[in-house]
């Protein structure tokens, strides 16, 4: 299907990661393949079928060929997908099915493929093993190549990608992503997605400027297309008038130079204006980030996402593994601290081909704590490996997802399991290490009085709080809309949390993406808040805005907003507020 050239269209999606940028479209088409489906006279099934077989050896070819390619060491251990991949072009069952279909119904090889698929796909559904749940999403990836190699189409391939371009997908998981060679990656295009996507989030903490839900932008965009993405704003222009590149290039100079001026905070503490001393903190995902965190001025890890560890892999990561990881963690952070998050899988991180089979509800469903609850292997593995670590700096350990006390008590059982374990194998670890909930679904923040007496310290997640307080999937572009950080409900849940916290003396944190808008910050520095765990480029915007206020008139201003009725309201307050306060300066 031809698709026409666009000139200078601007789509509008979610701005996910800011920053203005220009470059060529990479289109990552994997999931789009329209299939034609046609009947075929008898004479002609022989030669069908030979085409059909022709598309299997080419793709075996294209992958061999891809694998051939990998240099990098670290993307290479990822390597074995490929060889899974050609294990399915050899699938008798696949070609088999196939080359009857095209014989007994005279179809075209698309269309037979395509019954293929179904009929594998009914079969996949009973498998109650998750590993091999996981290979129907390879199926459909190989199924794609195929399909592809059928209709003459040229493969985008993510590991091809050559000098700096945008990539232009429907959808990508976190998985995905981390198979490109980021440093090659401008900016991030995507049909859907919200915000506090995980994939948004990631671009975010690599600086690479994302536009999330622009809906059609697979279907408008072509490969080579020249874009400008306007990260801050969720813009694309496509194919843009050379006027119009000129005047996004003078926001970008002007937004750059702002970007400059604002690093300067990075050094300086953050302490507001009548003396209170906030702490700031990094969310990171990879060890990798961690220069950039300490740079941007972090004192701390407030959030380190386990999950990539898990991702992109066919077996899991060893004990050893996890303590290396942690303990250069540790280390590089001291003596700051390092929070470390055990295993969030579940929810958007398995979306794309590595989707967790088929919840109906992932966000529901047997994510994070459960996750680990029920792989207890896994979840054992992982408490040991940071125990370990936590003998080589400060850390402390943070279970997502806790709804209940039943849960943090089970959790912390398995904790003090693993410490026994260590403890009769003489091996050292810290014995006092920190033991926190994140607080992040609405049951856990209602009993925040009572789960306070059970932990060292909270974690506020608004990401998902919002989420699940509000009934809002916070990766659907199609009720974005109603995902308000300032909606009531959230501030006097937020405010019930810290006000529980204060009350048992423990320390309470917040680390969703709301920590990252001066604004929100704002008004979590009214509510009582005074850690804060951001992306890291966000820290030094944070900390301008804090060394600006006093709490005093942050608490003002939030107790004022207790008195608004609606989002839009309290959402028009702050905003006024800031204007007045700060013109001119975060807008
Ligand atoms: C959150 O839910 O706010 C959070 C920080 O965790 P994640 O975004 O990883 O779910
Ligand atoms: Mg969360």
């Amino acid at each position: 299907m031809a698709i026409q050239q666009q000139v200078n269209k601007t789509l509008r999606g979610i701005g996910a990661s800011p920053g203005i940028i220009q470059g060529r479209a990479f289109l990552v088409e994997r999931y789009k393949v329209r299939l034609p489906q046609k009947r075929i006279p008898a004479l002609q099934v022989e030669e069908e079928i030979k085409r059909f077989l022709r598309a299997i050896e080419e793709a075996k070819s294209q992958l061999r060929e891809i694998k051939e390619k990998i240099l990098d060491p670290q993307v290479r251990q990822h390597a074995f997908i490929l060889d899974v991949h050609l294990m399915i072009l050899d699938d008798q069952m696949l070609i088999e099915n196939t080359v009857e279909n095209i014989r007994k119904r005279k179809i075209n090889s698309e269309w037979a493929l395509d019954l293929t698929l179904e009929k594998l796909d009914a079969a996949f559904k009973t498998i109650e093993d998750e590993y091999l749940r996981e290979r129907r999403n390879d199926l459909h990836y190989v199924a794609a190549r195929i399909f592809r190699n059928l209709m003459g189409k040229k493969h985008d391939d993510i590991t091809k990608i050559k000098g700096k371009v945008i990539v232009v997908a429907h959808d990508l998981s976190p998985a995905d992503t981390l198979q490109m060679q980021l440093n090659q990656v401008a900016g991030f295009v995507t049909d859907i997605g919200g915000k506090v996507s995980h994939t948004a989030i990631l671009a975010r903490s690599l600086g690479i400027p994302a536009v999330v839900g622009a809906e059609v932008a697979t279907s408008l965009i072509n490969g080579g297309d020249l874009l400008i993405l306007d990260g801050e704003n969720g813009e694309v222009v496509i194919n843009p008038t050379e006027q119009m590149a000129e005047t996004y290039l003078e926001r970008q100079r002007r937004v750059k130079l702002l970007e400059r001026e604002i690093l300067k905070y990075a050094a300086l503490p953050a302490v507001t204006r009548d003396g209170i001393r906030i702490h700031l903190q990094a969310n990171i995902e990879m060890v990798g980030e961690i220069p950039s965190a300490k740079s941007h001025g972090a004192e701390g890890i407030g959030l380190y996402r386990t999950e990539i560890l898990y991702l992109n892999r066919k077996d899991l990561p060893s004990e050893e593994e996890h303590y290396r990881t942690y303990r250069a963690l540790a280390e590089s952070i001291s003596p700051g601290v390092s929070t470390i998050r055990t295993l969030d899988i579940g929810g958007d991180k398995f979306l794309s081909h590595y989707s967790q089979g088929n919840e109906m509800n992932p966000a529901m469903g047997l994510r994070a704590i459960r996750f680990s609850m029920k792989e207890t292997d896994i979840f054992r593995t992982q408490l040991s490996g940071i125990l370990r670590a936590s003998a080589h700096g400060k850390l402390r350990i943070l279970f997502p997802m806790i709804s209940s006390i039943e849960e943090i008590r089970r959790a912390k059982t398995f904790l003090e399991e693993v410490k026994k374990d260590l403890l009769r194998s003489r091996i050292p670890f810290d014995r006092q290490i920190p033991v926190g909930a994140m607080i992040e679904i609405p049951s856990a923040s209602i009993t925040a009085d009572l789960l306070a007496r059970e932990v060292d310290f909270f974690s506020i997640g608004t990401n998902d709080l919002i989420q699940y307080a509000l009934a809002v999937d916070r990766i659907n572009e199609h009720v974005s809309y109603l995902y308000e950080p300032l909606h009531p409900a959230i501030l006097r849940i937020i405010h019930h949390v810290v006000q529980s916290a204060h009350h048992a003396g423990i320390p309470v944190a917040i680390c969703g993406e709301m920590a990252a808008e001066p604004a929100y910050v704002l008004v979590l520095l009214g509510l009582g808040l005074e850690e804060f765990s951001m992306n890291p480029i966000a820290i030094p915007k944070v900390k301008k805005m804090l060394r600006k206020v006093t709490v005093t008139e942050a608490k003002a201003l939030t107790e004022r907003l207790f008195q608004l009725t609606t989002a839009t309201e309290i959402k028009r307050y702050v905003r006024k507020w800031m204007a007045e306060r700060f013109p001119g300066e975060f807008d």
